[in-house]
């Protein structure tokens, strides 16, 4: 999954992002789903239905509220990848009481769903949007799991590390870029474009590096949740900043060049920018910097 999410980054950070998220909405419905809502979402998939996960909200917060006629939806989300072509998102709503419950919504083409005001500078083809739920009957199969899960860890941090695998691809093709692009113009062998070329490497494989460590850690069985939600945030903020200091590098040496719409660059630059502003990114490193203070970073890898 690792080298599969890597790779689709490398295409295209937008198709990433929503893969990521199909992804991610199944491992939900696997982990805390009945046998008979597997079989569904399984049949679904297989009917070639689109899963996505949606819990950013927006102005009016998603509410699961109890009717005289069974439960209904409120709400809309916002920043939902999708918005106006996910059939299957699996979206958070907040009940009357208690932590946010998983409901597995089924839409058609019909919805009431726009794309984001005002545009994103990047990630376009992830056709990010609001999407409205007001009214919407929900019966008790599309519940996912009990008041909770969603939050419970390690899991909720620890499927971060799919969205870390699409980032670095991002961060793979970019390096690959001004590599390439320096090389065609004659400039590689300059020694600063060269020591431009060396950090954008040592970067990549940092980040590279961290994202194997938390896909293993995520992905194994035996080790503490607070380690596993710790080593996944540390890999977030690496991730992060080593796609910032690439864009960095390739502004500066690329120059105006890079700023080119027709330099596929360009977009790569943008996507990437887009795609690292991911939730709360200094609780982040702070929760995982406590966490850590007292004690050593777990290895999934240790040297015999
Ligand atoms: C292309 C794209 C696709 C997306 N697709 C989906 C999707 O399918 N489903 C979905 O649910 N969401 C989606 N999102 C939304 C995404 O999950 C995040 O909600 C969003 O990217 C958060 O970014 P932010 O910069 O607004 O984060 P913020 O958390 O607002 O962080 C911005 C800054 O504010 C700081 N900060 C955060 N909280 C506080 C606070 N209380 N006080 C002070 N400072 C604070 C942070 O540390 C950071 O420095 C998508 C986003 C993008 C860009």
């Amino acid at each position: 999954m690792l080298a599969l999410l890597r790779a689709i980054g490398a295409g295209s950070l937008s198709l990433g992002r929503l893969y990521e998220g199909h992804v991610n909405a199944l491992k939900l419905v696997v982990r805390y789903g009945d046998e008979a809502q597997v079989r569904a979402a399984a049949a679904d998939v297989r009917d070639g239905h689109l899963f996505g996960i949606w819990v950013t909200d927006g102005a009016e917060p998603v509410r699961l509220v109890e009717t005289e006629v069974g439960m209904r939806l409120a709400g809309a989300k916002s920043f939902a990848s999708g918005a106006c072509h996910l059939t299957r998102p699996l979206i958070t709503a907040q009940p009357t009481d208690g932590p946010p419950r998983l409901v597995l919504v089924r839409l058609g083409a019909e919805r009431a769903a726009s794309p984001t005001v005002g545009g994103l500078s990047g990630m376009r083809g992830a056709a990010t949007g609001r999407c409205g739920f007001d009214g919407a009957a929900v019966a008790p199969e599309q519940v996912i799991g009990e008041a909770g899960d969603y939050l419970r860890q390690p899991e909720f941090s620890a499927g971060a590390w799919r969205g870390i695998a699409v980032a670095l691809g991002g961060i793979d093709r970019l390096v690959g870029l001004l590599r390439g692009d320096l090389s065609a113009r004659g400039r590689a062998g300059d020694p600063h474009q060269a020591v431009r070329i060396g950090e954008a490497l040592i970067a990549r494989e940092t980040a590279a590096l961290w994202a194997r460590r938390a896909a293993l850690l995520a992905e194994g069985e035996r080790f503490e949740p607070g380690d596993v939600a710790g080593t996944v945030n540390l890999a977030r903020i690496a991730c992060e900043q080593a796609g910032m200091a690439v864009i960095a590098l390739v502004q500066r040496g690329l120059g105006l060049q890079g700023f080119l719409q027709t330099n596929p660059v360009e977009r790569v630059m943008r996507d990437l920018a887009t795609y690292l502003r991911q939730p709360a990114p200094d609780e982040t490193l702070v929760e995982a910097a406590r966490w850590f203070t007292g004690r050593d970073l777990p290895d999934p890898e240790p040297m015999a």
